[in-house]
């Protein structure tokens, strides 16, 4: 049974994302790991009253269990008072977009791009049919962002004619481009390709999303978001901030007292957070 009626009495994720659009500007989307990395990424949303996006991958899921994350999620944005959405990451898979839909997720994407072009277009149509029935948002990858362990040498850029076809074809509302960012650290500073950004925008005229956000510098950021980029995906940088400072203060402390130990690593977290906002809402 589809959960039409519950959904969202609050600013419908398709919605905000065109605003973004429409006044050149964008959303950051954070991945939470945990019950404390949730927690550091809200209490920045919170601090600067800013909205955010909380994504979820496959794995996340597995390790929290579904509605467990769910609930976080949702009772946390409460708690906090800030507004935002639940969105699913990176789904390989159909069924696991319509289990998540039934969750009560804001938003979902459908990862099909290393399928080719076809069977990318036919599975993303059918993701869009099913998730008009939630009024939620469908994302959809176009082109080579190299994943973790994949090749950042390979190249394979959004091309804008294609990625017209695609969105007409499927009917998405925004879609991942790649244009030069990666997931994971970056060996070298990032050149992302704003000409093709441009033409992507003018091209498919919907929300366009970056991801492999950690590592790139605030003033390509910022020049990403003018020309296009309505989301912008962190996960990389809050892991890591998350378990450096954990193990620093583990190294110098002998306490077994977990609520003592967590919170410096939830406040770095909470710091990474805030300094993105900062970024992304001037
Ligand atoms: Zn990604």
């Amino acid at each position: 049974m589809l959960k039409k009626d519950l959904v969202m009495p609050k600013s419908n994720m398709i919605k905000k994302l065109r605003e973004m659009q429409e006044t050149n500007s964008s959303l950051l989307a954070t991945n939470f790991y945990n019950y404390e990395t949730l927690r550091g990424i809200m209490k920045a949303a919170s601090q600067l009253n800013q909205p955010i996006i909380l994504q979820l991958t496959k794995s996340s899921i597995d390790y929290m269990g579904l509605s467990v994350a769910v609930n976080l999620a949702k009772s946390s944005l409460e708690e906090y008072q800030v507004e935002g959405w639940l969105h699913l990451d990176h789904s390989v898979s159909y069924d696991l977009v319509h289990e998540c839909l039934d969750a009560g997720f804001d938003s979902v994407m459908i990862d099909a791009s290393e399928k080719p072009f076809e069977e990318n277009m036919d599975i993303t149509r059918k993701v869009v049919e099913l998730a008009a029935n939630y009024g939620a948002n469908v994302e959809a990858e176009l082109g080579y962002i190299a994943k973790l362990g994949q090749s950042k040498e390979k190249t394979g850029f959004t091309d804008p004619a294609e990625a017209k076809y695609f969105v007409e074809q499927t009917g998405i509302n925004s879609l991942a481009v790649a244009i030069g960012s990666a997931h994971g650290f970056y060996t070298q500073e990032p050149n992302l390709d704003i000409q093709r950004l441009s033409e992507i925008r003018a091209a498919t005229h919907i929300p366009l999303v970056l991801h492999g956000g950690s590592g790139i510098p605030g003033s390509s950021l910022k020049e990403a978001i003018k020309n296009g980029i309505c989301k912008i995906n962190l996960a990389t940088e809050i892991k890591n901030i998350f378990m450096q400072t954990l193990k620093t203060s583990m190294a110098m402390n002998e306490d077994i007292d977990l609520r003592n130990v967590f919170p410096s690593a939830i406040h770095a977290v909470s710091r990474l957070v805030e300094e993105k906002l900062e970024i992304v809402k001037s």
